[in-house]
């Protein structure tokens, strides 16, 4: 079905640009299945007229008090707060998600731009009076020049705005290549950008695929890379990028498990995995994929996991009362659907088979979406491929352990390492496992542990390559170099030549 599909263009030196390359991508209503847009897919002469108005606009904009950046930033948060509900629709229309999961998505977006208010702040050097005689020394950071921004189809507003607020306060110019699947929320907020008062240049956005990642990952006046996906892609951009001399940060996969000890109240175990395993139809990197329950938890948990599976109610994103909306695409859907076939086949106990679900109770109009209900395996193994991927989909895996040790073995093994959490009453069982695990991101009764804005955002092992977390002060040292300086005055030099190693005098 084909709803007179509009135009997506990229948005260059502050205005819409349509770009020289004839490739599109259709965009897609997951909940009805209709082509709504027509993205543009960047080629290397348009990456490279974005990168050509950033780097236009960074000299004046990094000389640019940070106080007044920071003005710019609280209007930005004005305007950001005053369309929330317009960014959130943008987002429930090309990605699927419950409106009031979008809402969530903007609110945590809305944190960081907050955060980034405070640059004058962050961006204070160290001084030190009198490092020798008639000498001091201090530090400051400064930016970095065209930082680029790479981003998955999951959070179209979030992850942009881990990224872009901060680089952009501290002094840089930004350019944001979004995933192609739901590309909209991207403009909006340069339009918002904008009339924040943001100076043109300084944010820009280039629509595409591999092409126009590729041509960013070598471009040699791009500086730094930001960017948040799957693992293999996470690896090549860090590799690339590295290769060519650039700063890069590269967010990964995940595979998140959440133990459930003896000793936790059940109910409040039962809602964090529902809601955690099937909020955004699990597309979330910090989503619930397995559920480790520990002694005799499974037995007791299993009838009412089964039952709260069940009842999720998968409806159209825009009904109120939807807790869980369409598979964002048709190829994801494929994808998922073969997992659940593979799990069954590699004897896995399909308690919950989500891909009976039809469109058609969802909602009108929704008989041609991408919809699947809720899926539960019980007696998952730590050998099939159920278990050591990512499904990215509405998929909760129970594996049985007979103890806390070997729950803390098997996520310890597992190549993945975004978000965990455990549930339990005992404090140092708690105190062991956020010790002990090998993991960026821990929660404790605390499913979905999404650090907040000044702490920072990264996973361990293959969910992150580059040694610099998105946001917080890791943000902010990302997108800075620090400078250190020595200063003194004639007054304080004596006479003659030095040759040994200045030493504090
Ligand atoms: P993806 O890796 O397919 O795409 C991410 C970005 O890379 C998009 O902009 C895409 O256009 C681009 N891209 C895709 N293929 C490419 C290629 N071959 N070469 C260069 N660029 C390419 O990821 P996705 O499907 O959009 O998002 C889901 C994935 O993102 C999941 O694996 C999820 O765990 C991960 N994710 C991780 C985090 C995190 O913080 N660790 C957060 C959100 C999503």
């Amino acid at each position: 079905m084909t709803t007179n599909p509009s135009a997506i263009t990229h948005f260059i030196g502050g205005r819409a640009a349509a770009g020289t390359s004839a490739r599109v991508q259709d965009v897609t209503n997951p909940a009805t299945g209709a082509v709504t847009g027509r993205v543009a897919l960047a080629n290397a002469a348009d990456v490279d007229a974005a990168v050509a108005a950033a780097q236009a606009a960074f000299p004046a904009w990094a000389d640019t008090p940070p106080i007044r950046r920071a003005r710019v930033m609280f209007k930005f948060l004005e305007l950001v707060n005053q369309h929330k509900d317009a960014l959130a629709r943008l987002i429930t229309a090309e990605h699927g998600k419950v409106f009031t999961d979008a809402q969530g998505e903007v609110a945590r977006g809305i944190d960081i731009i907050e955060f980034a208010c405070g640059i004058p702040q962050l961006l204070k050097g160290d001084f030190t009076d009198q490092v020798s005689t008639g000498m001091d020394n201090w530090t400051l950071r400064q930016p970095l020049g065209v930082v680029a921004g790479i981003t998955p189809f999951n959070f179209p507003v979030m992850v942009p705005m881990w990224m872009f607020p901060v680089a952009i306060a501290a002094g840089n110019s930004f350019v944001l290549k979004p995933s192609p699947i739901d590309p909209s929320p991207s403009l909006f907020i340069g339009e918002l950008l904008k009339q924040a008062g943001l100076p043109d240049g300084v944010y820009n956005v280039v629509q595409g695929d591999k092409e126009a990642v590729d041509a960013l990952l070598v471009h040699p006046d791009v500086k730094a890379i930001s960017f948040v996906g799957s693992t293999p892609i996470a690896n090549h951009i860090y590799e690339t990028g590295a290769r060519h001399g650039k700063r890069v940060q590269a967010l990964g996969g995940a595979k998140n498990h959440m133990v459930v000890m003896p000793d936790a109240d059940l109910d409040q175990a039962v809602d964090a995995l529902i809601g955690a395993a099937y909020g955004s139809a699990g597309e979330r990197c910090m989503a619930i994929s397995v559920a480790v329950l520990v002694g005799d938890v499974a037995d007791r948990i299993m009838p009412k996991l089964v039952e709260r599976t069940k009842a999720l109610k998968v409806l159209d994103g825009m009904n109120l009362a939807a807790e869980m909306g369409p598979i964002v695409t048709a190829a994801a859907h494929q994808r998922i659907s073969g997992y659940i076939e593979t799990g069954a086949k590699e004897g896995a106990k399909l308690l919950v088979d989500g891909r009976g679900f039809k469109g058609a109770s969802a909602g009108k109009g929704c008989d041609q979406g991408f919809w699947m209900g809720g899926t539960l395996f019980d007696h998952v193994g730590t050998d099939m491929r159920i278990y050591k991927e990512e499904i990215f989909g509405p998929v909760l895996s129970c594996v049985r352990v007979p103890d806390f040790a070997q729950a803390v073995q098997i996520i310890n093994e597992h190549e993945f390492g975004n978000g965990v959490s455990c549930f339990t009453r005992d404090g140092n069982v708690a105190r062991e496992f956020a010790r002990r695990i090998q993991v960026g991101m821990v929660g404790i009764n605390v499913p979905i542990p999404v650090p907040m804005a000044w702490h920072g955002f990264g996973g361990w092992k293959k969910s992150l390559f580059g040694d610099m977390h998105a946001y917080g002060e890791e943000g902010v040292r990302f997108y800075t170099k620090q400078k250190s300086i020595m200063q003194r005055w004639p007054e304080s030099i004596g006479k003659g030549a030095e040759f040994v190693m200045p030493t504090a005098k």
